[in-house]
């Protein structure tokens, strides 16, 4: 055990894991850091820091890991529609009197012309579909899908990272695997192979995922866009620069 301080990521996306790598590598003598992961899906890359993976149990549980580890520092860079833990981490750490920033990439800015629809969640973009949509790319994860099974006109390409076994037996859902990042080419073909009309996904921000957007945009398709969830109060950057700064004036 070290007296340098300790810093908490809670990652989960590909600026967390960045965030952590140049964490290690500017500031190793000045700060520990651990990296954590949900474990929801096998991580797509390996880490120099330490990792540690799985649920804390709440906030009151990262309260408990944060003094049991004796964090000083927390940085939630999970992703924008990671809503629970960023809940918890705002509640564990005001508990605890622990600093605390969230690092969350900008959203993207369509260019005028796209053909875009905003809604709130899943069962908003469920009662918008009908209208227009017959085949649609659907990006947003696995979670919520129930509130697509009634409309059974419309035929879902769900792209996920690892498949449950949940949904198996629908008959408008064919499942598609995929890691991104996915090239442009690689995008239009895929809506060229489903012959694709609508793309439903997350307003996720980023620029390992904008491709299904520009294809989306260069195939003249509407995109059903699920907006953010409100972040949770505190001091917010958008870019790992500004994330750095915020430690480098707390060290
Ligand atoms: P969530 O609803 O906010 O989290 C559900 C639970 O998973 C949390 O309450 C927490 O369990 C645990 N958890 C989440 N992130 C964790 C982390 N970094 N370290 C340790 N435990 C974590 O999040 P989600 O939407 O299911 O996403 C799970 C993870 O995938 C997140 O880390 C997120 O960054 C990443 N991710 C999410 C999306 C998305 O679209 N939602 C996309 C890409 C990546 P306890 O309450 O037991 O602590």
């Amino acid at each position: 055990m070290t007296d340098i301080p300790r810093l908490l990521i809670l990652g989960g996306t590909g600026e967390a894991a960045t965030l952590a790598e140049t964490v290690h590598t500017q500031f190793s003598e000045r700060l520990d850091v651990i990296y954590s992961l949900a474990g929801r899906t096998k991580p797509i890359r390996d880490f120099v820091t330490a990792v540690r993976v799985g649920g804390f149990g709440g906030g009151i549980g990262l309260a408990d890991y944060i003094i049991s580890e004796k964090i000083k520092l927390l940085i939630d860079a999970t992703h924008p529609f990671a809503k629970n833990i960023s809940a918890n981490a705002h509640d564990a750490c005001f508990s605890t009197d622990t600093a605390r920033l969230t690092l969350t990439r900008p959203p993207w800015d369509l260019p005028p012309g796209a053909k875009f629809i905003e809604a709130d969640d899943m069962k908003c973009a469920a009662l918008i579909l009908p209208d227009f949509a017959k085949r649609v790319l659907v990006t947003t994860g696995q979670s919520n899908l129930n509130e697509l099974k009634k409309l059974t006109d419309i035929h879902f390409f769900i792209r996920v990272m690892e498949k449950s076994s949940e949904h198996t037996t629908q008959k408008n859902y064919t499942f598609i695997d995929g890691l991104p990042p996915f090239s442009l080419d690689e995008e239009l073909a895929l809506m060229e192979k489903y012959n694709i009309d609508t793309l439903l996904t997350k307003q996720s921000g980023g620029t390992s995922t904008i491709n299904k957007i520009i294809a989306a945009i260069r195939r003249r398709i509407p995109i059903v866009l699920i907006r953010r969830p409100p972040p949770e109060p505190g001091e917010h950057v958008e870019s790992i620069e500004d994330a750095l700064m915020w430690l480098e004036q707390r060290l």
